[in-house]
C-alpha cells in the first residue's frame, strides 16, 4: 500500500478537496473546543502556502440527511478565517450542487471555501457513489486529515476517494498512522497495555487483539468490575456486564496460561451514590452491596508501577468515574505514569483524552489520538476504509 504525503501531491493552481473533521462542540453558534479545527491547521496552512484552491469538508453532528441550520459548519468556518488572519472564509450554502461549483470556481491560488455540512446529504452515510462523483465535481485532488471519521466507510472518507487520481494523507492523518503503526508492527519490548473505561463489549475486539500482543495487559475501569465478578467476586450495584462474564472468564482463563501477565485491580474505591463526597478504599470482597468507582490506591501504584518501566505503553479508558473528583485518583496515578514514562506512551479514546488533557499532561505523552473509534479499530488490526481508499498503487 501506498499512501502520498502532501509533500508528494501537486497542489499549485489545483483544486484540492480537504476531508477534515470539524465535529465541534457548539453551544448554540459558538464553538466550545476549538481543539479539532486547530489540529487541521498545519494541513490547510501547507494546501494554501503551496498555492492550492483549497476546499474543505467536513460532518458536524447527526442531522440524518437533512439540512438542520443548528448543525451548520459556519461557527467553524468564521473560527478557521480568525486563525488564518484572513477577513472572511465563504461558507457554500451546500457541500454539492451549483452553488459550490459557482464558488469552488471562482477561487484564486491560496484561497479557501468551506462546503456545507456532508451530513445533510444521506448519501455521504451511505457511502452513495453519485453522492461521491457530485464531490469529484469539485476538485482535482483529494487529501484526507479526519482521523476520527477514518473507520467509517462513508461517501467523503471512501467512495470520493476511490474516484480520485491524485490523493494523499494529510499531516494529522500521517502522525495517527505513524504512531500507531509503530504499536501494531514494532513495539519496543515491555508493552503494557492499560484497557478501562465504561464497558467490556466497546472494547472486546482490541483487548483480544493486545491480549496476545502485550506482554502485560492491564484492567481498570467498570471494565475490571465484570472481570473481578468473573472471577467470583460480589460486585454489589457496580457495573457489570453479566452477558460478558462467560468471556471475561475465557479470557483470565487464557491469560492464566499464555505468557501474557494480567493485572486486575487488588482494591477498590467504593461508595453508595456516585455523588458520595467520601468514598472508602476496600479490598475485592469488601464491596458489601455498595459500588465499585475507581480504583484504589495499591492498585493504582501497581498499575503505574508498571507503566512508568514499560518501553510502549497504550492507553484507552479512564480507571473509574473520573468526571467526578473522588473517583479520579486512579486515572490521575494513571496518566500521571504514562507522563513519567520514558518509553513511548500512547493514549486514544474520547475520555481518556479529555481526562488527560484535563490533568494538563497531554504534552507530556509520545501521542496522543484524535480518534477513539479509529485507533481502537486500527489497533484490533481492522483495516481503515478512509485508509484504504487512499491507497495509490
Ligand atoms: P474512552 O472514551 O476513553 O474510550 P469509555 O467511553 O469507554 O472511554 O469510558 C469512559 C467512561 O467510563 C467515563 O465516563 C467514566 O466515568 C466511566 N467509568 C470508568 N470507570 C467506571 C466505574 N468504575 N464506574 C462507573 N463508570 C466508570
Ligand atoms: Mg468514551
Amino acid at each position: 500500500m501506498t499512501i502520498r504525503h502532501l509533500e508528494d501531491l501537486n497542489l499549485g493552481g489545483r483544486r484540492v478537496f480537504l476531508r477534515v473533521d470539524f465535529n465541534v462542540p457548539l453551544d448554540g453558534r459558538r464553538v466550545t473546543d476549538d481543539t479539532r479545527i486547530r489540529a487541521a491547521l498545519p494541513t490547510i496552512e501547507h494546501i494554501l502556502e503551496a498555492g492550492g484552491r483549497l476546499v474543505i469538508a467536513s460532518h458536524l453532528g447527526r442531522p440524518k440527511g437533512e439540512r438542520k441550520p443548528e448543525l451548520s459548519l459556519e461557527p467553524a468556518a468564521a473560527l478557521l478565517a480568525e486563525m488564518l488572519g484572513v477577513g472572511e472564509v465563504t461558507l457554500c450554502d451546500d457541500c454539492v450542487g451549483d452553488g459550490p461549483r459557482k464558488v469552488v470556481g471562482d477561487l484564486r491560488d491560496g484561497q479557501v471555501a468551506v462546503l456545507e455540512n456532508l451530513r445533510f446529504h444521506p448519501g455521504e452515510k451511505a457511502n452513495d457513489e453519485n453522492f461521491a462523483r457530485e464531490l469529484a465535481k469539485l476538485c482535482d485532488v483529494y487529501v484526507n486529515d479526519a482521523f476520527g471519521a477514518a473507520h467509517r466507510a462513508h461517501a467523503s472518507v471512501d467512495a470520493l476517494p476511490r474516484l480520485m487520481g491524485e490523493k494523499g494523507a494529510g499531516r494529522l492523518l500521517q502522525r495517527e498512522l505513524d504512531a500507531l503503526a509503530k504499536l501494531r508492527n514494532e513495539p519496543t519490548r515491555p508493552y503494557v497495555a492499560v484497557l478501562g473505561g465504561a464497558k467490556v463489549s466497546d472494547k472486546i475486539g482490541v483487548l483480544e487483539e493486545l491480549r496476545q500482543k502485550v506482554d502485560t495487559l492491564i484492567i481498570g475501569g467498570a471494565m475490571a468490575n465484570t472481570f473481578l465478578a468473573a472471577a467470583g467476586h460480589a460486585m454489589g450495584r457496580s457495573l457489570v456486564e453479566e452477558d460478558k462474564l462467560p468471556l471475561a472468564r475465557a479470557l483470565l482463563q487464557k491469560a492464566d496460561v499464555g505468557a501474557v501477565e494480567l493485572l486486575l485491580p487488588t482494591d477498590l474505591r467504593v461508595a453508595d451514590s456516585l455523588e458520595s463526597q467520601n468514598p472508602q478504599v476496600v479490598g475485592l470482597d469488601g464491596i458489601d452491596g455498595r459500588m465499585a468507582l475507581d480504583i484504589g490506591p495499591e492498585s493504582a501504584a501497581l498499575f503505574a508501577d508498571r507503566v512508568r518501566r514499560a518501553e510502549t505503553v497504550f492507553w484507552n479508558g479512564p480507571m473509574g468515574l473520573f468526571e467526578k473528583k473522588p473517583f479520579a485518583a486512579g486515572t490521575l496515578a494513571v496518566a500521571e505514569a504514562m507522563a513519567a514514562c520514558p518509553g513511548y506512551a500512547v493514549v486514544g479514546g474520547g475520555d481518556s483524552v479529555a481526562a488527560v488533557q484535563q490533568m494538563n499532561l497531554a504534552s507530556k505523552m509520545g501521542h496522543v489520538s484524535t480518534g477513539g473509534g479509529a485507533s481502537l479499530e486500527y489497533l484490533e488490526g481492522k483495516p481503515l476504509p478512509g485508509v484504504e481508499a487512499l491507497d495509490a498503487d
